[in-house]
């Protein structure tokens, strides 16, 4: 079985990508943001908290979006 912490591939070379940091997102939610070292692509993921179900993560994953 999974980790539910692993780790995800970039899009663009399949190599895995480092954590570059993880944050309190949303309610109910944990933002994490993965480097990937041979592109410099970042991808930022937020992990779904649920504390009813602590088993359950779920994974959504979208690019990261400049600041406005
Ligand atoms: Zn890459």
């Amino acid at each position: 079985m999974e980790s539910p912490n692993h780790r995800p591939m970039c899009h663009v070379c399949k190599h895995r990508m480092a954590l570059a940091w993880i944050s309190a997102g949303e309610r109910g939610f944990e933002e994490s943001a993965f480097e990937c070292s041979t592109c410099g692509r970042t991808e930022k993921i937020s992990i779904e908290v649920d504390p009813m179900m602590s088993d359950a993560v779920g994974w959504l994953t979208g690019e990261l979006k400049p600041p406005r």
